[in-house]
């Protein structure tokens, strides 16, 4: 148990306070965006293998229909967003750089977009495995911006026993308040999610974490709370990365995921409020995930707010929507800690956008001052909520000396959480160099 825990604060050490620039956009309630002409539905937007179309150009489908199968346990379907036809099946730009394989769909004016595809189920009826099966089927994925498929988070790995699931409330990124949202409008979807993920998992008790900066939201869960006293709201300090999974799970119960390792081998299974959210009301209706809630703010942005957008829907529509002024390289797909600047407007909403965020001229030259050699204040070494030696890593990443950031530093161990470049009076942009790290060890091993 850390001393701050002792102290009575639910917190991890370490950790950085950007300000939270949430003001704009997290009393604004969520409205729905209209549907564009065209939508773009990559066959992968989650991690692990794309899935695989299953219709072909030309045909029409109707909003809610699946359009992708899984292509084994690590994948997800993809279901259309919109009523219309199947104009294409080919290589279109994606957030990441790539352009990569989706379906795009003309959508028919004339529709009135209703959700026309779905099997409702009796979920008292089904069993932990047919509920991971249904889960896989909705198609849903971390929708906190990893993406990563839930079915498979919600596997839990033989020999684990998990007692604690942990709903993760903290939407710690500035500007982003699209979880908060949910909290406060879609209480009951929020609970009956994640009574699904505890049976499934077989945890005794949820905690959704929310940080202290968001008490409305506290009390919004707490009046839809199930009277057996099995799921309760914790808050905890506001911090960044307060969000990131070990981080919360260090603060709610004092707990550390061993080096390498996973949750379950503590007991905890950890899921966004957004995702457990959709769970909870796309599972009995049996629906696919074709929507989603995007923070889109910023100094850019004319109409700051959290819109339901369907997945698919160009950038540049939603931008248009709320009112954009700039060039395309002032925004940014997530949050500011760990997004990413997006290189082209034509690319769409997907199931792990959490949101848009429009920067203006002024705050991007501020984002790219001149690098400095590193003068070893050790700012970056107290911020790390991982407990890393960033300057070192920095050192040996200029050096190229990959092998040895992971054997002797503990690479894997970053969360890319970015407070080290945050905290750096040298503008070194260490969590950049830690990413080009990581993925030339990735390629390296594959
Ligand atoms: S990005 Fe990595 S090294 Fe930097 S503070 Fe976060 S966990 Fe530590
Ligand atoms: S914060 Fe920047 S300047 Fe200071 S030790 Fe770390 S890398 Fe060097």
């Amino acid at each position: 148990m850390t001393l701050l825990r002792w102290f009575g604060r639910k917190t991890f050490s370490h950790g950085v306070h950007p300000q939270a620039h949430k003001e704009d956009t997290a009393d604004k309630p969520i409205r729905r965006l209209p549907f564009a002409p065209r939508m773009i539905v990559p066959l992968a937007q989650h991690l692990g293998k794309p899935s695989r179309a299953t219709v072909k150009v030309g045909q029409e489908v109707v909003r809610g229909q699946p359009i992708a199968e899984a292509d084994g346990f690590m994948s997800v379907p993809q279901h259309a967003p919109a009523t219309g036809v199947v104009e294409a099946i080919r290589l279109m730009p994606s957030a990441q750089g790539p352009r990569v394989p989706a379906i795009v769909i003309r959508v028919y004016e004339a529709s009135n977009q209703e959700v026309l595809w779905r099997t409702p189920r009796d979920m008292n009826a089904l069993t932990p495995e047919q509920i991971i099966q249904a889960v896989q089927d909705t198609g849903l994925v971390g929708l906190g911006g990893a993406a990563f498929p839930s079915h498979v988070k919600l596997k839990v790995p033989s020999g684990a026993v998990i007692d604690t699931l942990i709903v993760n409330g903290c939407e710690c990124e500035p500007y982003l308040t699209t979880d908060h949202r949910v909290m406060l409008e879609q209480g009951p979807d929020l609970i009956r999610g994640t009574q699904y993920a505890m049976r499934v998992v077989g945890a005794r008790q949820a905690i959704i974490g929310v940080e202290d900066n968001k008490p409305d939201a506290i009390a919004a869960i707490r009046r839809h709370l199930p009277a057996d006293g099995s799921i309760r709201v914790e808050a905890v300090e506001t911090k960044y990365p307060q969000g990131a999974e070990k981080m919360l799970i260090t603060s709610l119960l004092g707990r550390e995921v061993p080096s390498g390792g996973l949750p379950a081998q503590i007991g905890v299974v950890v899921n966004n409020v957004g995702t457990l959210t959709a769970l909870g009301r796309l599972l009995p209706r049996g629906e696919g995930l074709i929507e989603r809630v995007i923070t889109v703010a910023g100094p850019g942005v004319k109409k700051p707010g959290n819109y339901l957008v369907p997945i698919g829907t160009p950038l540049r529509f939603v931008l248009n929507h709320v009112g954009f002024s700039g060039s395309e390289q002032e925004v940014i797909l997530g949050g500011p800690m760990m997004g990413n600047a997006v290189a082209s407007l034509d690319v769409p909403i997907t199931k792990g956008s959490s949101g848009v965020l429009v920067l203006s001229n002024s705050e991007i030259q501020a984002e790219t001052r001149r690098i400095h050699p590193c003068i070893k204040c050790g700012k970056c070494v107290a911020a790390c909520p991982m407990h890393l030696n960033p300057t070192q890593l920095g050192l040996l990443a200029a050096k190229r000396e990959y092998d040895v950031m992971a054997e002797r530093f503990h690479l894997k161990d970053c969360i890319e959480c970015g407070c080290c470049s945050f905290v750096c009076p040298s503008s070194i942009p260490l969590v950049q160099y830690f990413r080009i790290a990581k993925s030339i060890l990735r390629e390296r091993a594959a």
